[in-house]
């Protein structure tokens, strides 16, 4: 059963929604520790985050056991905080991979729970509020909603001007998404500025080559692009492409030469895999796949940087496990190769787009 009674709420709590924080009038029987105010956000919440951490919440949400000591007492909220933790990250990941997927609607509840959760330990004004906000400005820039991605953004923006201690990666990921805010309000000046910094900041906590760094040169390309400025964006679309493939190349040959030798210690099997959380395989597929269908489009005369970015993807997808778009890429390379335009590129560029 899914309805709140009233009468079996102790007097003076009030019960909100998980979404929205309005008076909540049913509850998940799953778990009994997390209440909506209605099927529509109770349904949105269960497909964004909650199946996924439903049963996390409970000792999270139920009242302190009794503890013998206050060495008991010290671990169990140790455990706590340490379970908020995982949640803070766990959610994040989650949002941001949904956002790269451009499912901004199902972002916002997963955004909203590592905010709430970071909020409970870290304090209201901390700095680690911020990269919360930064994903809810985010997906509500991806929803069209562009008032309310600038109050998150000031909200990130006032926060980091308060603190002392906000890391060059922050102000990197603020930068890049008041880039983004600008683009959207088609004031490209502005956006070119936040970007530049975004690529400033990123490059100084990781590197200029870095995949992290890559993301500002892309954004920086697109405005190039729109502004017809083809050689800057042609340039600058290199460049991410070629991060990528340093990246995943370098990844794939360690990831090799540590198989020899496992398989020699313990003739055991090793998995594959990317050395990136989901997001960031998200991000790079859709950043590589849009670079690839824009050189399509324009230039014709380099084929090589088509292999290029189709020999990156073939490379992810491999360590992904997904052999049949890793078919796709090469086929579609050898393709692009034999004739330029010949006729595996076509069908074989579908493929590894597709899903
Ligand atoms: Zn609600
Ligand atoms: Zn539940």
């Amino acid at each position: 059963m899914n309805v709140i009674y009233p009468l079996a709420v102790p007097k003076g709590r009030r019960l909100c929604c998980e979404v929205c924080e309005a008076p909540a009038e049913r509850m998940c029987t799953a778990c009994t520790v997390t209440y909506y105010c209605g099927p529509v956000h109770q349904k949105a919440d269960w497909g964004s985050i909650h199946a996924k951490i439903c049963q996390l919440l409970i000792p999270l949400r139920t009242s302190m056991p009794f503890f013998n000591s206050e060495e008991e007492r010290q671990h169990g909220l140790q455990q706590l905080q340490r379970r908020q933790e995982h949640l803070i990250e766990f959610c994040y990941t989650v949002a941001q991979k949904y956002l790269f997927e451009g499912r901004h609607e199902d972002a916002v509840p997963a955004a909203l729970h590592s905010l709430r959760f970071r909020m409970n330990v870290h304090g209201l004004s901390s700095v680690e509020l911020v990269p919360a906000y930064l994903l809810l400005a985010e997906a509500s820039l991806g929803l069209g909603r562009i008032v309310q991605a600038e109050e998150y953004l000031s909200q990130a923006q006032w926060t980091v001007l308060k603190s002392t201690d906000c890391s060059n990666a922050t102000h990197s990921l603020l930068h890049r998404n008041l880039g983004l805010l600008y683009i959207a309000k088609k004031n490209l000046e502005e956006a070119r500025y936040h970007l530049a910094n975004d690529i400033y900041f990123a490059s100084c906590a990781f590197g200029t080559e870095d995949v992290r760094t890559s993301g500002g040169y892309f954004h920086l390309a697109n405005i190039f692009y729109s502004l017809k400025k083809m050689e800057l964006a042609d340039t600058l679309y290199t460049k991410v492409s070629e991060i990528w493939y340093t990246y995943l190349s370098s990844h794939y040959q360690a990831l090799l030469h540590a198989r020899t030798q496992q398989t020699d210690l313990l003739g055991k099997q090793f998995m594959n895999d990317t050395g990136l959380d989901e997001a960031q395989e998200a991000e790079a597929i859709r950043i590589l796949t849009s670079i690839l269908i824009i050189q399509e489009s324009t230039s014709t005369q380099a084929p090589q940087k088509g292999i290029l970015i189709l020999k990156t993807l073939g490379i992810l997808y491999y360590l992904m496990l997904e052999f049949s778009k890793v078919w796709a890429c090469f086929a579609s390379a050898l393709g692009v190769s034999r004739h330029q335009h010949g006729p595996g590129w076509k069908e074989g560029k579908e493929t590894c787009l597709g899903g």
